[in-house]
C-alpha cells in the first residue's frame, strides 16, 4: 500500500542530508531532519486522537515546524486545514466548526482567545509557537522519529483549503492527494525545477500559493527553500544572491522595484521570477524587464483548482496574460447564460477541467453543484478570453462585472486605460447601484506619490476612447486600494464605501 502525497513529495527524501529549509538567520534543516520531525508529529497527532480522514486545523506562524505539521498530516492520513494567521477568534470559530476539525493548533499568544472556540466545537487545543516550542512540541519530543505511513488512495482528501473570501464567505475546497500531486508535477516540469534550485519563499503557508505551489514544487524536485517568515524587503535583497527562483504576489514585485538596491546585478543571476494570486500590471512587467533583464512568468490558479495556466518557460511570456493551459488541464470560455463554449477571442466565463480540480466544497453540495459541472468542468468565477495563440487573458471576476443599462462592462478594460493616464499609479473600477441603469461605473484612482490628479482631463481623455455607457459617472481618488494578504484588491470594500453615490 502506498500514500501518494507522502511517498512522492516527502518520503522519497528519506535519509537525505541535503538542506531542505534555510531560515533567515542561516540555520538549516535537512530533508531527513524534516522527515524525522514530521514523523514525531504524526505520532503526536495519533496520540491526540486523530484518525485517518479526521481534520486538523492550524492557525500558526510560518516556520519549519509549521510545514512539518503538513507533512505529518500527509503521513498520518489526516486532512490538513491551515488558517490565515490574521483571522480573529470569531473567524477561526467558523472554520473549526465548519470543518469539524478535531484538533486545533495555535500560537500560545492566541490560546486564551481560542480555548473557548475549540471547546465550543468539541476540538482539542494545543499550542505550537513560531519558534517551534509549545505543548505540541513537548508531546512530540518523546515520540519515535519513524512512523508507519498510513495508506491512502489518490482520491482521498489531503487538505481542506478555504478560499480567500474575496467575493464572499470563504468556502472549504476539498483537495485530494491526486489533485495536489498532479499539479506539483506539472508545475515542476513546466518551470524546470531541479535539485539545484533554491527558492526564495516569503509567501504565507496558509494559502495555495505559498503552501502547495511553492512547497510542493520544491519537494517534487528536491530543491532547497529559503524560508522567510514574511516578506521583508531588506532580507529579500540580502538573500537573493543565494537563490535561483522567487515566487511572489504582484505587490512583492512592486515593492522590489520601488527600492534602488534592487539592481540588475542582484537580479540577473536568478533563474526565474514567478507571479500569481492577483493580476500583475503590464507596467510592472515592463519595468521589471527594463530593470533586471528578466521577464516575470505569470501564472493563474485558485484554491479549488491549484494552478491552471502558466506563461511558458521557453516561449514568449506575454504581459497582461496568464499564459497557456498546463499539460493535462483543459481551459474553455463559455457563455454565462447558456454554458456553451464561445468562439475563440470572445469574453466569457473561464472553466477548467483536469486532475488538479478539487472534489467539491466541503458541506456545500448546492454550491458544488452550481460550480462544478457533472462533466468535470469547474466554473471558476473569473471572466476572460483565449487569444489566437492560446494565451488566456483574465478580464475580471464574474462578481465584479458591471451591468449598466443592460450592457456588460468589464472593469479591466477601463482599468487598463486609467492606469495609462498621467499621474495614475493604479485604479479599480466598480459598479454601484443606480436608479436608472441598475448599476453604473465608478472609477477609484490612486495617484503616484506627490501627484495631484487632474480628474477633468482624465475624464475627457477616457471619454474619447470609451463608449458612453462605459464611461465612469464618478472619479474618486483614495490613498491606497484595500488589499488582502494575498495582494488581492477587495472590491467589495470599495463597493461598500462608494455604493451610495447614486442610490
Ligand atoms: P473567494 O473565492 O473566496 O472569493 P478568491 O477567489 O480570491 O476568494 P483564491 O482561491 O485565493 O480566493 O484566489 C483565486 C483567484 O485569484 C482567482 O479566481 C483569480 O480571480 C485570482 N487570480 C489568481 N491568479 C491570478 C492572476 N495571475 N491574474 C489575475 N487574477 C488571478
Ligand atoms: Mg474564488
Amino acid at each position: 500500500m502506498t500514500n501518494p502525497l507522502y511517498d512522492r513529495l516527502f518520503g522519497k527524501h528519506k535519509g537525505k542530508t541535503s538542506v531542505f529549509l534555510q531560515q533567515p538567520d542561516g540555520s538549516t534543516m535537512t530533508h531527513n531532519e524534516f522527515l524525522e520531525l514530521a514523523s514525531q508529529y504524526a505520532h503526536t497527532l495519533v496520540q491526540l486522537g486523530l484518525q485517518p480522514d479526521d481534520c486538523l486545523a492550524v492557525q500558526i506562524a510560518k516556520s519549519p515546524q509549521a510545514l512539518a505539521v503538513y507533512a505529518a498530516c500527509a503521513q498520518a492520513g489526516v486532512v490538513f486545514l491551515p488558517l490565515n494567521t490574521a483571522y480573529t477568534a470569531d473567524e477561526v470559530s467558523y472554520f473549526v466548526e465548519d470543518s469539524r476539525a478535531k484538533v486545533l493548533l495555535c500560537d500560545e499568544k492566541q490560546a486564551a482567545a481560542l480555548q473557548p472556540v475549540a471547546a465550543a466545537c468539541g476540538a482539542i487545543l494545543k499550542t505550537l509557537n513560531e519558534d517551534g516550542s509549545g505543548e505540541f512540541s513537548v508531546l512530540a519530543q518523546t515520540m519515535p522519529t519513524v512512523f508507519d505511513t498510513v495508506p491512502r488512495e489518490e482520491d482521498d482528501l489531503a487538505s481542506f483549503l478555504y478560499t480567500s473570501g474575496t467575493t464572499g464567505r470563504s468556502k472549504g475546497a476539498m483537495l485530494t492527494h491526486g489533485n495536489l500531486l498532479s499539479n506539483s508535477q506539472a508545475l515542476a516540469d513546466e518551470w524546470r525545477f531541479t535539485e539545484q534550485d533554491v527558492l526564495l519563499h516569503a509567501l504565507p503557508i496558509f494559502h495555495t500559493h505559498g503552501l502547495f505551489v511553492a512547497t510542493n514544487v520544491s519537494l517534487t524536485a528536491g530543491s532547497k527553500i529559503i524560508f522567510l517568515p514574511k516578506f521583508d524587503l531588506d532580507i529579500m535583497l540580502n538573500l537573493m544572491p543565494q537563490a535561483t527562483v522567487m515566487m511572489g504576489v504582484p505587490t512583492f514585485y512592486t515593492r522590489l522595484l520601488s527600492d534602488p538596491r534592487f539592481t540588475k546585478e542582484l537580479a540577473q543571476p536568478m533563474r526565474l521570477f514567478i507571479s500569481g494570486s492577483a493580476p500583475l500590471l503590464a507596467d510592472t512587467h515592463v519595468e521589471f524587464e527594463e530593470r533586471t533583464g528578466h521577464r516575470i512568468l505569470e501564472r493563474y490558479g485558485m484554491t479549488e483548482t491549484n494552478m491552471n495556466t502558466s506563461n511558458p518557460y521557453d516561449g514568449e511570456r506575454r504581459a497582461g496574460t496568464v499564459g497557456l493551459p498546463l499539460p493535462g488541464t483543459e481551459v474553455k470560455i463559455t457563455d454565462m447564460d447558456t454554458g456553451e463554449t464561445l468562439p475563440q477571442g470572445e469574453i466569457g466565463q473561464i472553466e477548467v477541467r483536469g486532475p488538479n480540480v478539487f472534489k467539491g466544497y466541503w458541506q456545500m453540495p448546492e454550491k458544488t453543484a452550481e460550480e462544478l459541472r457533472e462533466d468535470g468542468f469547474f466554473i471558476t468565477g473569473d471572466l476572460g478570453l483565449i487569444d489566437k495563440d492560446g494565451y488566456v487573458h483574465i478580464v475580471g471576476r464574474n462578481k465584479d462585472l458591471i451591468i449598466s443599462g443592460g450592457y456588460n462592462i468589464y472593469p479591466k478594460e477601463l482599468e487598463l486605460l486609467l492606469d495609462e493616464e498621467e499621474g495614475v499609479l493604479e485604479s479599480a473600477v466598480i459598479g454601484v447601484p443606480h436608479a436608472d441603469f441598475g448599476e453604473t461605473v465608478v472609477a477609484v484612482l490612486i495617484a503616484k506619490s506627490g501627484v495631484t490628479l487632474d480628474l477633468e482631463s482624465i475624464e475627457k481623455n477616457i471619454a474619447q476612447t470609451l463608449a458612453r455607457f462605459k464611461q465612469p459617472k464618478k472619479f474618486v481618488v483614495i490613498e491606497e486600494l484595500p488589499r488582502n494578504t494575498m495582494g488581492k484588491v477587495q472590491k467589495n470594500l470599495l463597493r461598500d464605501q462608494f455604493g451610495h453615490l447614486f442610490a
